[in-house]
């Protein structure tokens, strides 16, 4: 309840002071990012505040939640700024790392004063004000938590803004069955439940529905799947090369990484997707070792069983680095 007691009066503050508000959160956003956004957007509009929320690459599937269509692309916020230019405030969220920002850094360079909310193991903390608390499953859990510790979430949550909240928990606990759900996340998927929110909506319309083109991916990724170090590594691809890749939407890969990880001989599942010539963006998925270690490792991040990084080089270079370096914590 008191979880983050010395942090939020200077939160309660910032926020106070602040009138035109810019909220972002990491590139290629997912339920969480997109969900705390969000809410917090919704909370802070229901305050009376201006708020733009800027992401880019944002997946359709998350059109259910309120205020998706007001979201701002780098670009479409680039006209608006020749009006605005510059915020109040800033508020980071699900980001550990300034770069992961992106060409919207502009953006946060341009605000007075800032916020981070993140929960990721070992980000930096680059704002005036960063709560962060890495045993949380999820950013969402961490904003609904500092309203309660402010007395406040009576007052702020709407369906408009537990229904993000709630897709950003589903999302970063696997629907309630990652090792990070706690009591906490419990209670606030009850809150939920009261407020009216069907979760069966939420898994149809954001986790099950799959477009066409998104399933054609996947059936390559399977094809393109080899297993390593006594079947307890899974690696698999896709190439920049093959057909429907550039019409490629946000959000159509995401579920690859996970498809190995159900094998009972894997403990890791690696996805390498390429995103430019030779360039392959990393997503490691473990049960138990730490993966993190390994996307730092390649100047990446994340969490002990999620992870990412970049690596350069051919498909068969980045996958003998990875094994080198996969093979020591198996
Ligand atoms: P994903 O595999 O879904 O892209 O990422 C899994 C986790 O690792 C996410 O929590 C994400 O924030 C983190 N991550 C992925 N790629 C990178 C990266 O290049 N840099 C950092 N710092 N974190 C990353
Ligand atoms: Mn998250």
């Amino acid at each position: 309840m008191e979880k983050y007691q010395n942090l939020v009066e200077e939160y309660k503050n910032k926020i106070d002071n602040a009138n035109n508000i810019i909220v972002m959160a990491h590139i290629n956003p997912d339920g969480d990012a997109i969900g705390s956004c969000l809410a917090l957007k919704n909370i802070l509009e229901n305050e009376g505040k201006n708020v733009v929320v800027c992401l880019n690459d944002i997946p359709e599937s998350f059109d259910i939640l309120n205020g998706f269509e007001d979201i701002y692309s780098y670009e479409e916020l680039k006209m608006k700024m020749a009006y605005i230019k510059e915020f109040d405030l800033a508020i980071i969220l699900d980001l550990s790392e300034k770069d992961r920002l992106d060409t919207r850094i502009e953006y946060l360079e341009k605000s007075i004063d800032s916020i981070l909310i993140d929960h990721h193991v070992g980000g930096s903390r680059f704002c005036n004000l960063n709560i962060i608390d890495s045993e949380s499953p999820a950013t969402c859990q961490i904003i609904y938590e500092i309203y309660e510790t402010l007395g406040e979430i009576n007052k702020v949550l709407k369906y408009e803004v537990m229904l993000p909240l709630i897709t950003g928990i589903i999302t970063d606990t696997g629907g309630f069955r990652f090792i990070n759900t706690n009591v906490k996340t419990l209670e606030i998927a009850i809150e939920a439940k009261k407020l009216g929110i069907n979760f069966d909506y939420i898994y149809n319309e954001v986790i099950f529905k799959k477009s066409i083109s998104q399933f054609k991916l996947e059936q390559e990724a399977i094809k393109n799947l080899k297993f390593y170090s006594e079947d307890k590594i899974a690696i698999t691809y896709l190439n920049n090369e093959i057909e429907g890749y550039s019409e490629r939407k946000p959000g159509e890969i995401s579920g690859i990484v996970n498809m190995a990880k159900n094998i009972d001989t894997v403990e890791i599942s690696v996805f390498l997707n390429e995103v430019e010539n030779e360039s392959y963006k990393v997503s490691m998925r473990s049960k138990e070792k730490d993966v993190s270690k390994i996307a730092k490792y390649f100047a990446g991040g994340g969490h002990v069983l999620a992870a990412g990084c970049t690596i350069k080089g051919s498909l068969e270079e980045v996958i003998d680095k990875l094994l080198e370096k996969l093979n020591e914590i198996i």
